[in-house]
């Protein structure tokens, strides 16, 4: 490999981690040079205050330790303020697709050792299992459930919430006649718990912060000479005559139409966003919610994939085609089973996440994006039913909603334009891959070609 390249005008479009983690390696890659490299990255929105209820905390550094919520960089709010911002941030060597997934699984841990990751975003190694459970009623709904099980609020009695709690100490025997592990304590083992597999161990699954390594990035890229300009939504890539080359982007920011020119290279990093720039390009957009909750202590590391088994009487969730319903708030009346997603964090919150809908259509932009607060009660309501210290004991901090980008991902040059690439559709393993898929663009853009992995099925050629 040549230890100089020629000059290159880089503009990467999006502020999401596949953005900010390709902008951080284009930063690292051995013939970069801030001389003759000249970066700029463009995202749509200014702050990352859209897709989450007002009421909803809005730096999630402030939780995590001061040195951590030092590193929040203000001029730069609008960076991961999509999905990037909302996903869990599970990392697995199990995940999909796997000519990447080794690669950014391994990336994601050096990058942790050299950036102080556990304290900056939360990365730490943990378990993934897959849980049957019943869930409890919630206070409010009834005094028995339709399948017996007592409610909880009508059991406590004056000042029984310590006995209650006690009530569900976990049980120990009950988890071992499961083959749950003695530290997953802080879920309902006694009525809820029915099954326990593992399906990830700390040698396999890790985690991050997803906003916090998307900022992190971003000002580490930013550190090393890219320019990141907040509120520029590009609204078109501009070729030259023969379309053989990208010539320049044409950007709005503040009302006004920019060109951004020259751009010898163009990253399409737009997550959901992507079809309205690169409409040959079959990135599609879901809906998905999620709310975070501060827990009375840290809870051990597990990420859990449930089945809960609502019993009648427990709120209704809502239909998957309703817009704001009210229908949350009515009693089931026949048994449901339900998969939220739970995330135990480091920082003593939990993540957890619902199904996704297509009941609104994808906004211009992350600050746009409608949260509906019934469907983010349904999943409070939900894995408060398993476990007291998300439910009774645990305080809603964060009522969200975000786009998630789907179809591929996609990583290589678009067809028949040079300097034109695309990085986006990355599903549900966009955090897992986006260190891998960063490193392979750097590579596209200053090699010719990428290196450290196989294209394989995320080159786009497979489908234009
Ligand atoms: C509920 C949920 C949970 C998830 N959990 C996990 C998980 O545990 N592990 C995992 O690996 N993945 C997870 N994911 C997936 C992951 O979040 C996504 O794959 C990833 O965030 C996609 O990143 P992105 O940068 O491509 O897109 P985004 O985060 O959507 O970023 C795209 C950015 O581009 C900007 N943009 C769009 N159009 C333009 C334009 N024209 N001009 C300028 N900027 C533009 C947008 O404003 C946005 O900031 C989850 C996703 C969801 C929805």
């Amino acid at each position: 490999m040549s230890t100089t390249a020629p000059p290159k005008d880089i503009t990467i479009v999006g502020g999401g981690i596949i953005g900010c983690s390709t902008a951080y390696y284009l930063t690292r890659h051995p013939v970069y040079s801030p001389t003759t490299h000249r970066i700029t990255l463009l995202e749509a929105s200014s702050n990352s205050a859209g897709g989450r209820t007002a009421d909803s905390i809005q730096d999630p550094a402030t939780l995590a330790d001061p040195t951590t919520a030092s590193k929040k960089n203000l001029a730069h709010d609008g960076i991961a303020g999509g999905a990037s911002g909302k996903a869990g941030g599970l990392l697995a060597l199990w995940a999909f697709p796997q000519n990447i997934v080794p690669l950014s699984f391994k990336l994601h841990d050096e990058l942790a050792k050299e950036h102080g990751g556990d304290k900056r975003w939360g990365y730490r190694r943990c378990w993934a299992s897959q849980v049957d459970c019943k869930a409890r009623l919630p206070p409010g709904f009834g005094g028995k459930s339709g399948d017996g099980a007592a409610d909880p609020v009508s059991a406590m009695g004056d000042g029984a919430s310590k006995g209650l709690h006690k009530d569900h100490k976990k049980d120990s025997k009950a988890l071992k006649r499961l083959g749950a592990p003695d530290d997953l304590d802080w879920l309902d083992t006694k009525e809820s718990l029915g099954g326990y597999e593992n399906m990830g161990t700390p040698d396999n699954t890790a985690q991050v912060h997803p906003e916090l390594f998307t900022r992190s990035m971003a000002q580490l890229a930013e550190e090393k000479g890219v320019k990141i300009v907040t509120g520029a939504r590009v609204t078109a890539i501009n070729k030259s005559a023969d379309g053989k080359s990208v010539e320049s982007v044409t950007y709005e920011k503040d009302g006004q139409e920019a060109t951004h020119q020259p751009t010898t290279d163009c990253i399409v990093a737009a997550g959901p966003w992507t079809r309205r720039l690169l409409p040959e390009v079959p990135v599609t957009a879901a809906r998905a919610h999620s709310v975070v909750i501060q827990t009375p202590k840290p809870v051990s590391a597990y990420a859990l994939f449930t089945a809960i088994a609502l019993p009648t009487g427990f709120p209704t969730p809502t239909p998957q085609k309703a817009r704001g319903t009210a229908a949350a708030q009515t009693p089931l009346k026949k048994q449901q089973v339900v998969e939220p997603e739970i995330y135990a964090r480091p920082d003593g919150t939990a993540y957890a996440c619902g199904p996704t809908d297509n009941v609104v259509e994808l906004p211009a932009t992350t600050a746009d994006v409608e949260v509906d607060v019934a469907r983010c009660d349904d999943i409070v309501y939900q894995v408060g039913g398993i476990s007291d210290e998300l439910g009774r004991d645990g305080k809603v901090l964060a009522r969200q909603a975000c786009y998630l980008p789907q179809g591929g991902p996609f990583i290589g040059e678009v067809g028949g334009t040079r300097g034109l690439v695309v990085a986006a559709g990355h599903t549900c393993w966009g955090i897992q891959n986006a260190p891998g898929t960063g490193k392979l663009v750097s590579e596209i853009v200053l090699e010719g070609m990428a290196r450290s992995a196989k294209l394989g099925g995320c080159d786009p050629a497979r489908v234009l």
